[in-house]
């Protein structure tokens, strides 16, 4: 008998830690809503427009300079020993024929839509580009970072409002109840059961 517990108890540790960045190891399930969190914040706020590539390109080179993005990058090299490539990601125009994305990236380079260019849409994909390729808790942690810098105090505050109001998650993750606590709370849910 404790030895099934462990084992559901090991599974409880895994699906609760799934739970805590949706879209790193499961299904990008918070895409969706933290898009619609952003349409509403791109609403409230005056974001710089980009007339052209190389002015998204040049915004992109400055903010690789600066200590903020150094160290978030370092941090994401402390993930994946592979992003010591990716620390001062590509930025290139989108094809024409492409009219439904304002943006995507693969992590190494970022591609923008020449229409409708800013630079908050770079600084979502930059924020992908630093380990976070899904759009759960991690990416808005980061993109949130980028933004208070990039574009300041109450522009974070706004979008964080947002994601608060999409039920979106942005602060740290939840620590995994312990053995004996969880074990508990097992043992209460079967007597409700019964
Ligand atoms: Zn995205």
């Amino acid at each position: 008998m404790a030895n099934y517990d462990s084992i559901e108890y090991a599974t409880y540790l895994l699906k609760h830690e799934k739970k805590q960045n949706k879209g790193e190891k499961g299904r990008d399930s918070e895409r969706l809503k933290t898009y619609q969190a952003e349409w509403m914040f791109q609403r409230q706020v005056d974001c710089q427009n980009f007339k052209s590539i190389e002015e998204a390109q040049r915004c992109a080179k400055l903010i690789y300079k600066t200590k903020t993005w150094q160290k978030l990058w370092r941090e994401s090299v402390d993930g994946n020993v592979l992003k010591i490539l990716d620390a001062t990601p590509a930025v290139v125009a989108m094809s024409n024929r492409n009219k439904t994305q304002s943006g995507f990236t693969n992590g190494r380079t970022v591609t923008l839509a020449v229409s409708g260019l800013n630079k908050y849409t770079l600084l979502h994909e930059l924020a992908h580009c630093l380990g976070h390729m899904h759009h759960g808790r991690s990416f808005r942690q980061c993109l949130l970072k980028l933004v208070g810098v990039f574009m300041g105090a109450e522009e974070k505050n706004i979008l964080k409002n947002e994601f608060k109001r999409k039920g979106l998650a942005c602060g740290n993750a939840r620590k995994p109840l312990s053995y004996d606590k969880w074990l508990e709370a097992k043992k209460r849910m079967e007597k409700i059961r019964k």
